[in-house]
């Protein structure tokens, strides 16, 4: 199996256009380690998007980090360069700006700001800006391989980097964790009836007493 995991890097990491690729547990998986093979701690700004994937904040904020959020644009709901400018200060260590819904933001202009930027590329596999791949513009990148992502492997994410230093810290971080089959098998089996239960005719009305509010 790590043969294949492997194998799976190289050619994620081609696709992509970066010499780099872990596979991790999720996209927020790769998101946390990126933070942390930054060294970016409590304390510490990180600019990041209005509008976004709720559950990503309170990873980054659970760690003391100090979240700034940059205004989107009205037309993409994407950061902008002069938004994610205004929100910048001496602390800020990081930028974390999605490419919302596979619509790239300007990943050259946020380049330019002189921060670290970290692509979140969970809508955004195979997109690209002047035929370069998204993900491969900022210091590090996150995709996600969830069962409802663009790019579906019934669970899983990829880290993404052209910066071997922090691809090997990852990999330290990565082979310091216990491994086992069981936690995969158990991730399978929830995933699976997630999915039964998301296809079944009794969806519909379960979504509703969910998110419906009334
Ligand atoms: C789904 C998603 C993530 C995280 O991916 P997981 O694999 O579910 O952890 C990150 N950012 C955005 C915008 C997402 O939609």
């Amino acid at each position: 199996a790590a043969a294949e995991v492997a194998a799976f890097e190289d050619e994620f990491a081609a696709a992509m256009g970066v010499p780099h690729a872990c596979a991790v547990a999720s996209g927020r998986d790769a998101l946390c380690l990126i933070v942390a093979a930054l060294g970016i701690v409590a304390g510490d700004e990180i600019v990041v998007p209005a509008y976004t994937l709720g559950e990503l904040l309170p990873l980054l904020g659970g760690r003391g980090i100090v979240l700034v959020p940059a205004d989107v644009d009205g037309d993409s709901y994407n950061v902008s360069v002069a938004s994610v400018r205004a929100a910048l200060s001496p602390r800020t260590r990081a930028v974390l700006a999605v490419h919302l819904l596979g619509a790239p933001c300007d990943v050259a202009g946020l380049c330019q700001l002189g921060v670290p930027l970290i692509e979140d590329c969970a809508h955004a596999p195979g997109a690209s800006v002047a035929g370069r791949p998204v993900g491969s513009f900022g210091v590090a990148a996150l995709f996600s391989l969830e069962a409802n992502k663009a790019l579906a492997a019934f669970g899983g994410g990829v880290l993404a980097t052209r910066d071997a230093a922090l691809a090997a810290r990852v990999r330290a971080m990565l082979a310091g964790r216990p491994r086992g089959e069981w936690p995969a098998m158990k991730k399978m089996l929830l995933k699976w009836v997630e999915e039964a239960l998301v296809r079944s005719p009794m969806y519909a009305p379960l979504a509703r007493l969910m998110f419906g509010g009334g």
